[in-house]
């Protein structure tokens, strides 16, 4: 990616080391699943924040600071950050006008770089949960060191990869902006498990098909793309498809179990965002095939 001189945005919290001081003890996390199992299921990108997160089961989160201290901007000399900063520039630069377009006005969510563990507006979360995203306190947040560990073992490489997990979890914010995620989880109350999975599924894949348009008008603004690049988020779309995943933890595949899509789906809806550029092309609700 050619993110050098890009702007950085003023976004991030840093609230690695030493701010938090949770005891990895007492947090728990996934209710009842086994953590190895819950990293590789949940791995990544829009785990469904009710179900992974400890704290006051079925009361509403607190939507304020999220807490964990006061907010600290990444240091400069830190270029994993820095590359974090820029790519949420970059989502900010696109989705402002992009909202403009329908008459609406984007506020940018915040995202929050952590390391162990991190209180978050949906209750503690420990980094083997994966990014992610908590709609009541609109932050994106994200162990790198945990991300780019799971990024090697499942093959998922290169700075466009990390890129596009950024881009996705910044998806889920407009999916909250645009009112979908509201609507999701009141349908989700009514709903059986199945039913609630396979409406995740397509919270998830319109979520890759926004992070396909936020590449694309990103590209055509500023030329963020190098050669390899699409291949390495293509590729990453895979490496994080349920089936995918399912099989590396246990070996066996239970569709009905997926929620954020098979490998297949996932880089089909990436590329239906990257190729359209269009938020329109992302009705993953209306279609009748994902
Ligand atoms: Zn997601």
């Amino acid at each position: 990616m050619r993110l050098g001189g890009g702007r950085e945005s003023r976004n991030v919290e840093d609230r690695r080391g030493g701010g938090g001081g949770f005891g990895r003890g007492g947090l728990a996390v996934g209710g009842g699943i086994g953590g190895v199992v819950l990293a590789l299921l949940a791995l990544f990108l829009g785990v469904d924040p009710g179900v992974i997160m400890s704290g006051d089961p079925g009361g509403a989160p607190p939507a304020a600071q999220g807490g964990g201290g006061p907010a600290r901007q990444p240091p400069a000399d830190d270029p994993a950050a820095r590359f974090v900063s820029r790519v949420l520039a970059e989502t900010e630069d696109v989705w402002t006008p992009a909202f403009e377009q329908i008459g609406r006005r984007y506020e940018a969510p915040r995202l929050v770089l952590f390391s162990g563990a991190v209180q978050s507006g949906c209750g503690v979360a420990e980094s083997q949960v994966g990014p992610f995203y908590c709609p009541p306190d609109r932050r994106v947040y994200i162990d790198l060191e945990f991300l780019a560990d799971m990024q090697r073992r499942l093959g998922a490489t290169g700075d466009f990869a990390a890129a596009y997990v950024i881009a996705h979890e910044v998806g889920h914010h407009v999916q909250n902006q645009l009112g979908v995620l509201g609507r999701v989880e009141s349908l989700k109350r009514r709903a059986g498990e199945r039913e609630s999975n396979a409406l995740q599924v397509r919270v998830e894949l319109q979520a890759d098909c926004l992070a396909g348009v936020w590449a694309r008008r990103a590209q055509e603004a500023r030329q963020i793309l190098e050669d390899g690049d699409i291949e390495e988020g293509l590729n990453a779309a895979a490496a994080v498809g349920d089936d995918r995943l399912q099989r590396r933890a246990r070996g066996t595949v239970v569709p009905e179990s997926f929620t954020h899509g098979s490998s297949a789906q996932r880089v089909r809806w990436f590329r239906n965002g990257l190729e359209s550029g269009r938020i329109e092309a992302c009705d993953t609700f209306g279609a009748q095939q994902l």
